[in-house]
């Protein structure tokens, strides 16, 4: 029988919960992003070989959402300092606004607060002439990348410059930074806070339709989008790609700033990706993908099974796509684009654009030249 939280003595809890300061602090001067410093990054859950703590095991749809709802709480409490963290006002600052030449969009660099010693540098695109309100798009990028990376379609962010070509409210975050700010926080804390900050932002907006929110992300990006779409119920569609995998893998040559102290002890990534459900979900991997360091079909197919699981539990199975694509480290997007216009709508069709046609993000040939570097993704 698995281990649950039920069953795990308290003591078990306490004991983790003191040793935790320690670990912070240890795991702080580990999170640089760098390769000698991997075995260090994975030793902090290595003596883990149980079920996860809070593995999603339910049964029925009831027991799933009260799963569910613990499952959030530890992960906000894992992730960012102890618990849930207050809100304050976003207080956002338009530091630039640009109307480019080829875009029915205008592009706003801006800054939000975020808590009351942090903030956020973000870039939002809004169609400059809304006959409507549009659907809203949080867009991450990966390792290497920026906001500006993706409302401008630069590199392998194409799907950024099509969410905003299409007339969406697409905002995007810098979400790449390897210094920690909070020493009781995980770099992932932060990002991922900073990013559903943005959504809170999003639905501020006039110009969104705040019944119509979406999250996509590559690599980095789209590990932000499992953690946000598991967060924050507003949001209706997630794609996460170039992500799904499993900690054990994710231990094998990765950049170990996606590990915190306590994650493995409660959850794998599909227990992190169940909390998404009964929502609709796209998950993509590339046949090209290559471990160590990348996010093999193989091992996520088996993350997938997982998901379908708890998806199954909800009767939902269908509203779970796992998509594989012949390239690589991409963002193809195959199954998302047309269940984004499905739920989102489609504010306008996009011109013709070499790096980001209308119907994906890029395609998969002239994005693989250029994917991240795949020992640093
Ligand atoms: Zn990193």
């Amino acid at each position: 029988m698995e281990s649950s939280a039920e069953t795990r003595p308290l003591e078990t809890l306490r004991a983790f919960d003191l040793a935790r300061q320690g670990w912070v602090v240890a795991f702080a001067l580990l999170s640089v992003c760098a390769r000698p410093l991997l075995a260090g990054g994975a030793s902090v859950d290595a003596s883990t070989t149980d079920a996860p703590l809070l593995r999603f095991h339910a049964r029925e749809a009831v027991e799933a959402v009260g799963w569910q709802k613990e499952a959030r709480a530890r992960l906000f409490a894992l992730m960012m300092g102890g618990d849930r963290p207050d809100r304050v006002p976003l207080q956002p600052v338009v530091l630039r606004e640009l109307e480019p030449a080829n875009s029915a969009s205008r592009l706003q660099e801006i800054r939000l607060r975020t808590l009351d010693d942090r903030t956020v540098h973000a870039w939002i695109a809004v169609p400059r002439r809304p006959t409507a309100k549009v659907g809203g798009v949080l867009a991450l990028h990966g390792h290497g990348g920026t906001g500006e990376k993706i409302v401008r379609g630069e590199g392998p962010y194409g799907y950024g410059r099509t969410l905003v070509e299409m007339g969406y409210a697409v905002v995007a975050p810098d979400i790449g930074q390897h210094d920690l700010q909070h020493t009781n926080w995980s770099l992932m804390g932060e990002r991922v806070w900073d990013a559903l900050c943005c959504v809170d932002y999003l639905v501020t907006r006039p110009e969104v339709d705040t019944n119509r929110l979406a999250v996509a992300g590559l690599s980095l990006g789209g590990e932000t989008t499992m953690y946000v779409a598991a967060l924050d119920e507003r949001l209706r569609l997630a794609c996460s790609s170039g992500w799904l995998t499993t900690v054990d893998n994710m231990k094998r040559g990765h950049c170990p700033c996606w590990n915190f102290p306590g994650l493995a002890q409660h959850f794998d990534f599909s227990d992190i990706f169940a909390l998404v459900a009964p929502r609709l979900l796209v998950v993509e991997l590339g046949e090209q993908e290559r471990a160590p360091g990348g996010f093999p079909v193989e091992v996520g197919r088996r993350a997938f099974e997982r998901i379908q699981g708890a998806y199954a539990v909800f009767d939902a199975k269908s509203a779970a796509v796992f998509t594989v694509h012949q390239g690589g480290h991409v963002f193809v997007g195959r199954d998302f684009w047309p269940l984004l216009r499905r739920e989102l709508g489609v504010p306008r069709t996009p011109r013709a654009d070499p790096g980001a046609s209308p119907g994906q993000g890029g395609s998969p040939d002239s994005a693989k030249l250029r994917s991240l570097d795949p020992g640093h993704q």
